[in-house]
């Protein structure tokens, strides 16, 4: 009898505290608190994702979680992007294919007191498979609660640079401007502006930007008359070592240019994101990487013209250069991609080769010169040590490890005569 009991009342406990879970479990909020990969380091920034999930449409989005002048702004801006979609999209019951509706926040500090925040939302309508992407930005000082603008920044005449832009989304970030504009994204370096800076900037504007951070702007660009050298990537982005190179790149103050493959893109697009969030080139690589040498013309402009439209829907930038896989060039491919720069390299490290860092590191130190391109594949863990140790010995060696089109520019080449570059020396 004491047994029976005792089984009585250890199930009155089980079911009591099934009961205590299941309310708690209810009472928990859908919010999820997130902190990007690609915020470390640059502004802070709080956002909460929410999943919304009904017959008609799946929404995914991110909103700010503190309560600045900014982050409401943002948040105001990303609720009335819900509520077009839900108007647009609630009606389509019998739709095969739900609309869908995602959208990231990425924030960056320029300086100390200036922050840019980006809004990128994609967007599908019922019974569609296309995806739309629609890009806003916000930039502020964090002093004041003004909305930085171009007129506030810059002496007039500026426009004649920058155009017929002028009018777009503009996002500020530590070494350039970019522009977004529908289909087209722009880069304007801050030191193709420096002609229109203004001499009191904080007497100047309401910005409250300090004379130091403003200077501190036109800082860290290209030296035509100092060394330098394009490290190329090829093959990624991989969800591991594609992050470690870029923390090394960081760490150096080095750029690098990644010609990445299309399969691999839409496989890992937080890191192409980062990629290009840090400065660097993104290159086409083709989407899983034939010898175009042997595909119909056809086949060519699928291959370039998929892994362009994958990079385009996650940064807003539509790649100029292509590097043919195994350099495989002839006259159908160069005119197929008559739109395009075609980069092979001058300095072959055969990592995925000897994926041997003591076998890596010498055979490019050995041979590097002013105005290289040099090949590496960031899909091989064994590159990530090797690259290491090029990236401190070039930097020791006092050069400057630029993007691809950043060492074209620097050495002035004129890209509308040449199409095929195996690197910049003159
Ligand atoms: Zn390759």
């Amino acid at each position: 009898m004491k047994k029976i009991i005792k089984i009585f009342v250890s199930l009155i406990i089980c079911i009591l505290l099934c009961i205590i879970c299941g309310v708690l479990l209810m009472q928990k909020s859908p919010k999820i608190e997130i902190k990007r990969p690609n915020t470390e380091n640059k502004a802070l920034m709080t956002a909460q994702r929410t999943v919304e999930d009904t017959a008609y449409y799946y929404i995914e989005i991110e909103k700010l979680a503190s309560q600045t002048f900014m982050d409401q702004k943002v948040n105001e801006y990303v609720d009335s992007i819900i509520l077009n979609f839900k108007e647009e999209n609630s009606l389509e019951v019998k739709a095969q294919y739900k609309a869908v509706l995602t959208n990231n926040i990425d924030s960056f500090k320029v300086t100390d007191e200036i922050y840019g925040i980006r809004v990128t939302s994609m967007m599908k309508r019922s019974n569609s498979t296309e995806y739309d992407t629609l890009i806003k930005t916000f930039n502020y000082t964090k002093n004041c609660e003004n909305e930085i603008t171009l007129n506030a920044l810059f002496k007039k005449g500026y426009e004649s640079i920058i155009s017929k832009e002028l009018d777009k989304e503009f996002l500020l970030k530590e070494k350039s401007i970019m522009f977004y504009d529908g289909e087209i994204t722009s880069q304007i370096s801050y030191n193709s502006l420096k002609e229109y800076a203004k001499p009191n900037i904080f007497g100047a504007s309401n910005l409250e930007i300090t004379e130091e951070e403003y200077d501190n702007l036109f800082s860290n660009v290209v030296d035509p008359n100092r060394k330098m050298v394009a490290i190329t990537f090829d093959d990624g982005p991989h969800n591991v070592n594609t992050y470690k190179i870029l923390d090394l790149l960081e760490e150096n103050n080095a750029r690098a240019t990644f010609f990445m493959l299309g399969q691999n893109v839409s496989a890992n697009p937080d890191v192409v994101r980062k990629v290009y969030d840090n400065g660097n080139e993104i290159g086409i690589h083709t989407w899983d990487h034939p010898q175009l040498t042997k595909l119909s013309v056809e086949n060519i402009t699928k291959q370039i013209q998929s892994t362009s439209d994958v990079i385009y829907n996650i940064t807003g930038y539509r790649p100029k250069l292509v590097r043919p896989p195994y350099g495989a060039i002839n006259d159908k491919v160069k005119s197929t991609l008559s739109d395009y720069s075609l980069i092979l390299w001058n300095i072959d490290s055969l990592d995925w080769k000897s994926r041997d860092e003591n076998k890596i590191v010498p055979l490019v130190m050995g041979e590097v010169q002013d105005g290289d391109i040099i090949l590496l594949h960031d899909i091989h863990s064994t590159t990530v040590p090797a690259a290491q140790k090029i990236i401190s010995q070039l930097v020791e060696q006092d050069y400057q490890l630029v993007t691809v089109s950043e060492l074209l520019e620097a050495k002035e080449y004129d890209l509308t005569k040449t199409q095929i570059f195996y690197s910049g020396r003159q």
